[in-house]
Parts: C-alpha cells; sequence; structure tokens
C-alpha cells in the first residue's frame, strides 16, 4: 500500500497541494469543511493576488480557467504621500491575476473532485479530533488558516515580532471604479496612517475593484472600521469614499460617483490579524505527525500580498518532498521539512514586517528611485513575485544601493 497523506482545509494551500498529489498519484484525503456551493455563498475572507509564480502553478495543475488576459494585472502603481510625495508604476514581467477566492477555491475544490479526488466533509476541532485523523493517515498536513486549529502548533516567539494586529482591515468590492491607466493594481501608502489597495478584481459581477483599506490602529483610516460600518453597506461605502477623496486623489479621479457602491451588500469584508509564525510541525500520538502548512503555520499581514501565494508556493515545496522521500513521516521528517519551508518564507515575512513599521531610509531612498526611472521601477516590481529577491534588495542600504545601481545600468526595452 502507498503512502496515505490527509489535508485538513480547503484553502489555496491544501488544494493546490491535493491537486498535486492527485498529480503525482500520491494517495490523499482532503478534509473540507465546506462543499463548493457554500464557499461560493460566504461573504469574502479576503482580496488575493495571485502573481506569476503561483498562476503558472496552476498552469502546472491544469487549472486553466484563468489564464486569459482577460483577468491579468500587468501593472502596480504605488504612491507614497508625504512632504513630496512619490508616484511610480512598474509592470510585472507576468501579469499577476486578482479573482474572488469565493469563486476561485470552490473551483479549485470541484476540480479535486472531478478528478476523482477523496474529499470528506469533516471539520476538526482542536487537536482530538486532529489526533483522530491521523491515526488513518502516514502524515497530516494541516491547512487550516488561521482558526480554531492553529493552536495545535504553537507561536514561535523568536520569529513573531507582533503581540497585537498592526493594521485594521476593512473592504469591498465596488462597482463605479475605472481600471487604472495601464491596467493593473493601485497601492497609496500613507506612511504611519496606513494604505489603500485598489487591484482591479475578478468577481460574481464581472469586473469590479477591490478596495481594502489598512489601518494603523488609532490612526485617520478608523473611521471605516467602527461597527456600524459592518452593518450597513452603504455608510461602509460612503466612509470608503470619503478616505479615498482625502487620502487617495489619484483614485477617486476613477470613480464615477453615480456607479460607486458596493457590488452586493455583503461584498465587504471587515477584521484584523496578528502576523505570527507557529511552530510548523506537532505530534499527535502513536508515532504520528501533523505538519502545518499556509495560514495555518504563518500568518502575515496583506500588506505585501503574499500570504495566498506563500501557501501555494509550500503546497509544492511539500508535494516534492512527499515524492522524493522513503521511509517514515516521524518528528526528524517534519522538522527538516519545516526548516526548509521556513528557508523560503522568511523572506516573505522579513519583507511583509518590515513593511508594517515605520518606512526604512533605504526603502524610501528605492521608492525615489524607482518614481524617477523606469528601470528601477520594473525591477522593483518584479521583485513583488520574488520575495528572496525583494529581501535581498531592501534588508541592508548598501543592499539597496547596490539594486538600485544594477537596476539603473540595464538598458531600457
Ligand atoms: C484582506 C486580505 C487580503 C489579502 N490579499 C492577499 C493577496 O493579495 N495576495 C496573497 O497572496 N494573499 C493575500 N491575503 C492572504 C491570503 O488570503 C491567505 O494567506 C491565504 O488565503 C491563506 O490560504 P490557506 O489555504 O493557508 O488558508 P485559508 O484560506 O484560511 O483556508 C483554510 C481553509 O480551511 C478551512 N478550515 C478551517 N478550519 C477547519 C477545520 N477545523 N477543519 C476543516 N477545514 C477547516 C477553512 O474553511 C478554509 O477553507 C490576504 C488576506 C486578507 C485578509
Amino acid at each position: 500500500m502507498g503512502t496515505s497523506i490527509g489535508i485538513v482545509g480547503a484553502g489555496i494551500s491544501g488544494l493546490h497541494l491535493t491537486l498535486r498529489l492527485q498529480q503525482l498519484g500520491i494517495e490523499s484525503t482532503l478534509y473540507s469543511r465546506q462543499d463548493p456551493d457554500e464557499i461560493r455563498s460566504g461573504p469574502p475572507l479576503n482580496f488575493v493576488t495571485r502573481f506569476g509564480s503561483t498562476r503558472e502553478r496552476e498552469n502546472s495543475l491544469g487549472i486553466t480557467e484563468w489564464l486569459s488576459s482577460e483577468f491579468d494585472n500587468p501593472w502596480m502603481h504605488m504612491r507614497i504621500e508625504g512632504e513630496e510625495s512619490l508616484a511610480l508604476r512598474g509592470a510585472l514581467p507576468r501579469p499577476a491575476s486578482s479573482v474572488d477566492f469565493r469563486i476561485y477555491l470552490a473551483g479549485l475544490l470541484e476540480a479535486v473532485i472531478g478528478r476523482g479526488g477523496t474529499v470528506v466533509q469533516r471539520r476538526p476541532a482542536d487537536s482530538r479530533d486532529l489526533a483522530d485523523l491521523a491515526a488513518h493517515h502516514d502524515l497530516l498536513i494541516v491547512a487550516a488558516g488561521r482558526g480554531e486549529l492553529r493552536d495545535v502548533f504553537p507561536r514561535d516567539p523568536a520569529r513573531s515580532p507582533f503581540r497585537t494586529a498592526p493594521r485594521v482591515l476593512a473592504g469591498g468590492l465596488f462597482h463605479g471604479i475605472a481600471p487604472p491607466e495601464p491596467p493593473g493594481m493601485t497601492m497609496n501608502m500613507v506612511p504611519g496612517v496606513g494604505e489603500i489597495h485598489a487591484p482591479t478584481f475578478h468577481s460574481f459581477d464581472g469586473r469590479v475593484t477591490a478596495v481594502l483599506i489598512e489601518a494603523v490602529p488609532g490612526g485617520a483610516f478608523q473611521t471605516v472600521i467602527g461597527p456600524e460600518h459592518r452593518d450597513d453597506p452603504e455608510l461602509f461605502a460612503k466612509g470608503v469614499l470619503d478616505l479615498v477623496t482625502t487620502y487617495a486623489p489619484s483614485l477617486r479621479e476613477r470613480v464615477d460617483d453615480k456607479e460607486f457602491g458596493l457590488a452586493r451588500p455583503n461584498d465587504a469584508m471587515h477584521g484584523s490579524l496578528v502576523p505570527t509564525v507557529r511552530r510548523g510541525w506537532a505530534e499527535m500520538g502513536d508515532g504520528r505527525h501533523a505538519l502545518a502548512i499556509g495560514d495555518a503555520w504563518i500568518v502575515n499581514d496583506p500588506l505585501t500580498a503574499q500570504g495566498a501565494n506563500l501557501g501555494s508556493a509550500q503546497a509544492f515545496q511539500v508535494a516534492r518532498a512527499l515524492e522524493s522521500h522513503r521511509g517514515g513521516y516521524d518528528a526528524q521528517f517534519c522538522m527538516t521539512l519545516s526548516e526548509q519551508l521556513w528557508a523560503t518564507a522568511q523572506p516573505v515575512v522579513d519583507w511583509t514586517n518590515m513593511f508594517l513599521g515605520a518606512p526604512a531610509p533605504q526603502v524610501m531612498s528605492l521608492l525615489a528611485a524607482a518614481s524617477g526611472d523606469q528601470r528601477v521601477a520594473d525591477a522593483f516590481i518584479a521583485n513583488l513575485d520574488d520575495p528572496p529577491a525583494m529581501w535581498h534588495s531592501i534588508s541592508r542600504p548598501e543592499r539597496t544601493a547596490a539594486f538600485i545601481e544594477s537596476a539603473q545600468s540595464t538598458r531600457s526595452a
């Protein structure tokens, strides 16, 4: 009999892993809390942009639904407000795509089922339930996000500098915002106050714009995150428009007042999260183990749009390790694989956590150089899909200087 892998959680991490294991002929069972229709019918939980590497993995999984250029977000526009505001835009070498995860994940789950995968609707609630499942598998992979199973994997204080949420999040899918020119995503940063992201997005109503407000607690963006805004979609939309008017004039110019509003009344989300890295694996008793991936292991703030992209990368890394591994899945296997996964994750965590703080001087000098030189802007934006290169380029002033110099020495296309 071959290896049997149990996977808990049908988010991008669990679904990319399940689809990959199906391709590799490794037996797996996916434990999903919801069926595809339930996934489609809830409110949005996030507004995910998938970069080129994730789209390439999707393609290799035979997920071709989102391949068309109709779903492309090829450009990223940024404005950093301040005494002397900076504006830059860069082209991604491979376009990103922002598709409503309620549609995307339901489709992936249907693909798993359509390809003959074993999917069990079950919701283990704690470590005892998980141990029951673990007894049926050689290894359990927990991809259940930042929900109830997270405490199975204790917080790693050395890798988790935050104790409270550095941002409060509020966002929605809106009609009445024209795409930027050239098309893609926009981000307005107001240092000390927060960020306003606005990717062009594909949802149930076709093309809309996701507006995500990231509010520094206690700052001016807090005005849209009160309980009254959760209960009243129109008040929320008005609050978002007021913030955009004051803090993101370049986005405001694209708003058609007559059309502006939430695409559907439940197309809004509110919340906050504490960026956290947990221990990546746990003993389940009887010699069985569980490995955490995706948000079940590491929660990043959405500021850098990396969590789902990282979950997908981890899924493929785990599948590769399972494909080549011979022998049991003991503590040593889990520990070694978890550290290999950390090598992939660390640049994302370090970069995201750095951007949550006051802008580092070298980051400001990079953004200033990018606003004045398209080659630097393109090199910086390309790194959104290459976290190790991004972290290398911003982690120390001398590296940033070398990155700028190297970009400036390339010839314009
Ligand atoms: C506002 C916002 C914007 C974001 N924007 C981006 C972005 O642009 N790019 C990006 O890469 N990332 C982004 N992220 C982060 C991204 O959403 C997450 O990192 C990613 O979705 C995590 O995927 P996951 O599969 O690990 O976990 P989840 O997406 O949380 O999936 C976990 C699944 O497990 C299920 N589950 C939970 N508990 C159980 C249980 N006990 N039993 C069975 N199933 C269970 C859940 O129902 C869910 O289906 C954003 C996040 C937010 C909040």
